[in-house]
């Protein structure tokens, strides 16, 4: 179910039988000479989009600018400051629990979000407002992932390429996926100098923006990426679901021993 295509009298059907709630989040940033910067939204909204319509689960409209000042020397990134972005989901968020959901997985494809979904989670967990956690696809199927692609990037690379491909292939430029590799960083592996990070922007690391071997993504495997994280998103929504909401609240202050 998707919330912005329902009436108020349906989702109070909803909001009394359920009280769960799929959050995708996303961002709009740079992606590479051959990718939309709409790429992470694109991801999350499509996998949200997908668990919800095999559960019946209740899916929002997307957050489709997160946390991304760190790609902001490239055309067109957009982004928000992390104080803002936090407090912005925190808000959406109580809304959400005044309708009456208590637990919350917020559908993230963007790196930069992660630990400030955390955070928010962190705060409402903290109130005792709702159970929110966040789920970033590729980290649901690491294994797939690596079987998949030899030279992967965190950015930009050939799991996010094919997605798209499976996706919105209309907008993957092919004909630049060699630029792609080309003029990025093929060999990704954090660097720094004795143990710290020495880079705050993507321009610091890559020409391009982008990472991996982009020529060794297609359709097929963007489809076999999808299946298999739209999977693991429904099986999280049920665990959850099950869960008693007691049992998903902090525990009570220790007591002295005797
Ligand atoms: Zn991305």
């Amino acid at each position: 179910m998707y919330l912005a295509d329902e009436t108020w009298p349906n989702l109070g059907t909803y909001f009394e039988e359920e009280s769960l709630a799929i959050v995708p989040l996303g961002s709009t940033e740079q992606h590479g000479p051959h990718l939309p910067e709409g790429t992470d939204h694109m991801i999350a909204e499509a996998l949200a989009r997908e668990a919800a319509e095999r559960t019946g689960y209740l899916c929002t409209p997307t957050i489709n600018v997160g946390v991304s000042p760190h790609h902001r020397q490239f055309h067109g990134t957009m982004w928000v400051d992390a104080p803002v972005f936090r407090d912005y989901v925190e808000s959406f968020s109580r809304n959400l629990s005044y309708h009456g959901i208590d637990r919350i997985v917020y559908v993230n494809a963007h790196g930069g979000n992660v630990e400030h979904l955390q955070e928010v989670g962190r705060r409402l967990h903290e109130t005792e407002t709702a159970y929110a956690i966040e789920w970033m696809w590729d980290e649901s199927i690491p294994d797939l992932v690596d079987d998949l692609f030899e030279r992967n990037g965190p950015h930009g690379g050939p799991k996010e390429t094919a997605m798209i491909m499976h996706i919105a292939n209309e907008l993957v430029h092919d004909d630049r996926l060699e630029d792609a590799r080309d003029g990025g960083l093929t060999e990704w592996d954090e660097m720094g100098v004795h143990g710290a990070k020495t880079f705050y922007d993507a321009a610091d690391n890559t020409e391009n923006g982008v990472l991996g071997d982009q020529t060794d993504a297609t359709p097929k495997k963007g489809e076999e990426l999808f299946e298999a994280a739209s999977d693991q998103l429904v099986k999280l929504c049920d665990w959850l679901d099950d869960q008693p909401f007691e049992d998903l609240m902090p525990e009570p202050h220790v007591r002295e021993r005797e």
